[in-house]
C-alpha cells in the first residue's frame, strides 16, 4: 500500500488503530485520518424517531449559539444574511435560519428528509457541493457545516471551493467532534482494552458516511491558514442532552433495551465530569485572511 500523506501538513501517516477501516495519525499535526470509503447507497440505519427526539433539543440549543456569533460578527450588515449549508441532513438548521431571519440554501445528497424539508418549505438542493452548488453573485455572508466537515474525504479541495463560493468578508462556519474532546479519549481508552465498539462509532463506521477525519483546534486552523483564512473565534458546544440520553443511544440501531439502560445511567452519573471535560464538539469561525 502506499504511504499516505496528512491532508492538512502532508507529513507520513502512520496507522494507529485497527477497526472497520484503519485509523492513521499524523505525527507532526496530530490529525486522525482514516481510510474509510463513503457508501453511495443513501440509506441511514439510523432509527429516525429516536433520533430526532434525542438530538433536536441538543442541536437548537447549539444553533442558539451560533447564530448568535454569526450576528455579533456580521453585526455592521444591515441586509438579510445569506447563507450556505453543506449537508443540511434533517434541515433543521435552515429552520433555526428561517425562525430568524436568515436566508440559507442547503445542500444536501440524501432525500431520506425530503418529505420533511418539503412541509417545512426549505430551500434545499439535493447532491453534493460544490457540483450542485447555485453559487451566488458576491458570494455567501457566511457557509456553514454541522457536523459535515469530518465525513469529507477531500478537504484542500473542498476548501479552496469554499473561499470561490463565499464574499470577501463571508465567514466559514465549521461546527465538528473534536480528538480532544472527553468521548473521543474514553473511546480510545477502551480499544486499547480491546473494546473497540465505542470507538468504532465515534468513526461512524458502521454508517454509510463515517468520518474521514478528526481534527483538533491545532490542525483545523493550520489548515485553513494553508488555505488563506483565519479563525476569528472558537465556541464550545455541547454534545450531551442529558434529558434524552436513552433516546439517543436507542437511535444506535445495533443497541439493545438493556445495555441502552445501563449505558444512560453510567452516564448520568459522570454528568459533572463530562461538563467539566474537555469539550467533544467545538464551532470556528473563520474568515478570509
Ligand atoms: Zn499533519
Amino acid at each position: 500500500m502506499d504511504s499516505l500523506s496528512c491532508p492538512v501538513c502532508a507529513y507520513a501517516l502512520k496507522l494507529k488503530h485497527r477497526l472497520r477501516f484503519n485509523v492513521y495519525e499524523c505525527a507532526n499535526c496530530g490529525l486522525l485520518h482514516s481510510d474509510a470509503k463513503f457508501e453511495h447507497s443513501f440509506q441511514s440505519n439510523l432509527e429516525s424517531t429516536s433520533r430526532d427526539i434525542g438530538l433536536k433539543q441538543l442541536r437548537l440549543g447549539n444553533f442558539e449559539i451560533i447564530i448568535s456569533e454569526l450576528q455579533k460578527l456580521k453585526e455592521g450588515k444591515t441586509d438579510q444574511l445569506q447563507g450556505l449549508e453543506i449537508g443540511s441532513g434533517n434541515g433543521w438548521w435552515l429552520e433555526t435560519c428561517i425562525a430568524k431571519n436568515i436566508d440559507c440554501i442547503g445542500i444536501e445528497p440524501e432525500h431520506i428528509y425530503e418529505p420533511y424539508h418539503i412541509e417545512k418549505k426549505l430551500n434545499i438542493i439535493y447532491g453534493f457541493y460544490p457540483e450542485v452548488s447555485p453559487g451566488r453573485d458576491g458570494g455567501y455572508d457566511f457557509i456553514i457545516f454541522n457536523d459535515v466537515f469530518e465525513h469529507i474525504p477531500d478537504i484542500n479541495g473542498l476548501v479552496e471551493s469554499l473561499k470561490k463560493d463565499l464574499a470577501d468578508d463571508g465567514l466559514l462556519i465549521i461546527n465538528l467532534p473534536m480528538s480532544t474532546g472527553f468521548f473521543y479519549r474514553i473511546g480510545t481508552m477502551l480499544h486499547k482494552l480491546g473494546m473497540s465498539s465505542s470507538l468504532t462509532r465515534l468513526w461512524q463506521f458502521n454508517f454509510h458516511s463515517p468520518h474521514m477525519n478528526y481534527f483538533n483546534a491545532d490542525n483545523l486552523k493550520m489548515l485553513l491558514e494553508k488555505h488563506h483564512f483565519s479563525c476569528l473565534s472558537i465556541h464550545k458546544l455541547n454534545t450531551l442532552d442529558f434529558s434524552s440520553i436513552k433516546e439517543r443511544i436507542m437511535a444506535d440501531s445495533g443497541v439493545n433495551k438493556i445495555k441502552a439502560v445501563l449505558m444512560t445511567g453510567a452516564l448520568t452519573l459522570m454528568k459533572p465530569i463530562i461538563k467539566n471535560a474537555e469539550p467533544d464538539t467545538k464551532v470556528f469561525f473563520f474568515k478570509k485572511a
